[in-house]
């Protein structure tokens, strides 16, 4: 009986285990609902392997050469398994091959301890070792989260640094020349045990912490952008421009909206794959020709483009339009081996105000005119608040250049 805590060996054994079993049961039944997550999968059998460790070595109490082989086993596939899902999780690759190697090392060495039995405070650096191991190439990855799963990260290399930290205390503790007394041992027992039960759960958390963030931003993601051109989506774009808008309500703002010519024509020559392949060319194209830095690029609807500037003149507007225009003219996209050719109509607006969608208007009344006018042209209209829109003779002359 321990009496610091006034718990024994083997209610806090069976306290351990009902948590683990709770934490691998649900971490089971999460990877059920959210099938996608592999790493998810990764982690639910983490903490099993733990589980069946902790029972392992529990249930042999005088640890027999084959419980404390299969417990380290275990123990050592559950680390594996947590390192591998982390670095899944964050997108790192990561081999089988090395976390086996360690596995194999250690197994080794604990063959040796077996066979040529070390002493205690040899023994007991060399486990925490391991584990200070194990935590730092665990603490090595989180620390190299991306910015959108930093927190989750985070916390889970604090569990991992808290843990390093307890083996250390541990080791120091060990060397201690009361070592032999019983209460101090039954005193370090008592405490691996709370710790590890404590550091479980802490390091389910920390895992639930990464996948919500994930999700988070996985849905996020899904919900501005699209899918096919990476670009923002028609949602996004407005959501967007608002705040810029407002920013700089005294400025000229330039919408230059595209819509690709005959683009039906080219999906009947080269199916929908074809089409969509030109849409993605054209993209890189327009995001390659030097689109402002402060602009914004978003895929409006199935085949329009819509570039708002902010702060741009129309005459600048204008110019890029037709940079762009000419760009994408001479730039084929490549389908099956084949040049695909095809071309853009741009209808420009500019004017002041923080109405974006009465900007997206004037332009659609400008594409249309380009449309009208033959294709693979620009027209720009200024849209003037008080006076409605109207066609600005000036930049009209600009884009008859085309
Ligand atoms: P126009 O020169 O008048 O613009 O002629 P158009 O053939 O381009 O006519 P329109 O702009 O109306 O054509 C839009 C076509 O774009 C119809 C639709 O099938 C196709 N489309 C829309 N979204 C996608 C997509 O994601 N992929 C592919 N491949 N085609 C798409
Ligand atoms: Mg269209
Ligand atoms: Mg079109």
């Amino acid at each position: 009986m321990d009496g610091v805590t006034g718990l024994d060996v083997h209610t806090l054994g069976i306290i351990g285990l009902a948590v683990g079993i709770a934490i691998a049961l649900s971490f089971s039944l999460m990877s059920l609902v959210l099938r996608g997550m592999a790493a998810l999968h990764v982690w639910a059998a983490a903490f099993w392997l733990l589980t069946f460790a902790g029972l392992a070595q529990g249930y042999d109490e005088n640890g027999s050469f084959l419980s404390a082989i299969i417990g380290s086993v275990l123990i050592a596939l559950a680390n594996a398994a947590m390192l591998i899902g982390i670095a899944m999780h964050l997108g790192h690759p990561l081999r089988w091959r090395g976390p086996a190697l360690v596995i194999v090392l250690f197994l080794l060495i604990q063959v040796g301890f077996m066979v040529w039995p070390p002493s205690q405070p040899l023994e007991s650096a060399v486990f925490g070792l391991k584990s200070i191991f194990w935590d730092g190439w665990m603490v090595f990855f989180l620390l190299r989260a991306p910015r959108e799963l930093k927190a989750g990260s985070l916390f889970t290399a604090l569990v991992f640094v808290i843990d390093a930290l307890f083996y250390v205390a541990r080791g120091l503790v060990s060397l201690h020349p009361e070592m032999e007394s019983p209460e101090l041992a039954s005193l370090l027992t008592t405490s691996n045990y709370l710790f590890g039960i404590l550091c479980t759960f802490l390091l389910s958390t920390g895992f639930t912490l990464m996948l919500s963030q994930r999700l988070v931003h996985d849905l996020r993601v899904a919900a501005n952008v699209d899918g096919l051109t990476g670009l923002l989506n028609r949602t996004a774009l407005l959501k967007a421009a608002a705040p810029v808008l407002q920013a700089n309500r005294e400025h000229t703002h330039a919408v230059l909206l595209f819509d690709l010519d005959h683009f039906k024509a080219i999906n009947d020559r080269w199916g929908h794959a074809g089409g969509d392949a030109v849409l993605q060319h054209f993209t890189r194209t327009l995001r390659e020709g030097g689109i402002p830095a402060r602009a914004l690029l978003s895929r409006y609807g199935g085949e329009e483009f819509l570039l708002l500037a902010p702060c741009t003149s129309a005459n600048v507007a204008v110019t890029l339009a037709e940079s762009l225009r000419a760009l994408v003219e001479r730039s084929p996209a490549h389908y099956a081996g084949e040049p695909i050719m095809f071309t853009t109509s741009v209808g420009v607006a500019t004017g002041t105000g923080t109405h974006i969608q009465r900007l997206i208007d004037t332009a659609d009344a400008a594409l249309y005119q380009a449309k009208r006018t033959g294709r693979d042209r620009v027209e720009a209209m200024v849209s003037d608040p008080s006076a409605g829109d109207r066609v600005n003779e000036a930049t009209s002359a600009a884009s008859a250049l085309t």
